[in-house]
């Protein structure tokens, strides 16, 4: 008996399988997660350069800091595993987990092994 495709297809970005919207078919090519959405946006409060946050800083921590504020949701959440991460960001391992510990130790984000959540 031949094998049925799955109708599901890879997210762009996240690349996790999702049913297209029936109307949209095709054409969507994003799953309807809000980090996957191209319509979304982020942005930093100002806040973190006049509260001392961009300087006090090293490269790795910006760097970690600004894509988990990128990627995240309208509630902060973000769901990236540290490989997937380390290869975007080209970081290694030890500079992500510096990076991380750093950014927790100074209430700017939050980690729950699993899911990261930007503070404000
Ligand atoms: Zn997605």
């Amino acid at each position: 008996m031949a094998r049925t495709p799955s109708p599901k297809r890879p997210c762009r970005i996240c690349k996790r399988g999702f049913l297209p919207n029936a109307p949209v078919k095709d054409r969507q090519k994003t799953c309807d997660h809000p980090s996957c959405q191209r319509d979304g946006f982020a942005f930093i409060l100002h806040r973190f350069l006049t509260d001392g946050f961009l300087t006090a800083l090293g490269h790795n921590e910006l760097l970690l800091y600004f894509f988990l504020v990128l990627v995240s949701d309208r509630n902060g959440l973000s769901f990236y595993s540290y490989d997937r991460i380390c290869t975007m960001l080209e970081l290694r391992i030890d500079q992500y987990v510096k990076a991380k510990d750093s950014l927790i130790e100074k209430d700017l984000i939050a980690f729950d092994g699993t899911l990261f959540q930007v503070l404000s």
